[in-house]
């Protein structure tokens, strides 16, 4: 059986990469598979253990990392996240397109490992609308919104280091212009 693509969807906090991530898993054609990431952050109250993320505390997430047993990892805002190495492997294998979504410090040690993963940077119309956006989840004290803006200007400075820069203006055609990215690589794969 031929290995899938490895994908890896990166975009500032607040740019809508779960939307668009959503959409993109409705279209069967593309058979994805989401690798679930381990993260030391909290729940938000919409989240699931074991569906959004692996909810871990930071010893937990210390000893994974030593033991050697994830793909990369980042620290962002003050928490982990990091990439399970074993099921990500395990679902290429089985043929699967796998999306990693994961910020850029991870992302770009996962190009270094696999230089042929495909990878694709998602960024707003415009950084005005990107505070709306992240405002308007209300989630997060003030101090952490700043923070994450700031994040958000470094990471987007770095977008030129992916394969691909979609701009989210609308969602359903973000989505559409990722499945032709991903349809287009898997023919010349
Ligand atoms: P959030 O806290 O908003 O869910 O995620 C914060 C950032 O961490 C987002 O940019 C998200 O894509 C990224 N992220 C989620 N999982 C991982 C992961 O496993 N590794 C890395 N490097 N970043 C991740």
């Amino acid at each position: 059986m031929k290995k899938g693509v490895l994908i890896i969807l990166s975009g500032p906090s607040g740019v809508g990469k779960g939307t668009v991530r959503e959409e993109l898993f409705k279209d069967e054609s593309l058979n994805l598979a989401y690798s679930i990431s381990m993260t030391t952050r909290s729940p938000r109250p919409t989240e699931h253990d074991g569906v959004d993320y692996f909810f871990v505390s930071k010893e937990e997430f210390e000893q994974k990392e030593a033991k050697g047993l994830l793909l990369e990892s980042a620290q962002f805002v003050g928490n982990y996240y990091g990439t399970p190495a074993e099921n990500v492997e395990k679902l290429l294998n089985e043929g699967k397109n796998v999306v990693l979504e994961i910020e850029v410090q991870g992302a770009l040690q996962v190009m270094k490992k696999r230089p042929d993963a495909l990878t694709i940077f998602l960024v707003p119309p415009s950084m005005e609308e990107l505070e709306r956006r992240i405002r308007g989840r209300r989630t997060e004290e003030d101090t952490i919104v700043q923070e994450r803006l700031g994040k958000a200007r470094a990471e987007i400075a770095t977008k030129d280091q992916y394969k691909h820069v979609v701009v989210n203006d609308n969602v359903f055609k973000a989505k559409n212009s990722i499945a032709l990215i991903i349809k287009e690589h898997q023919e010349h794969a």
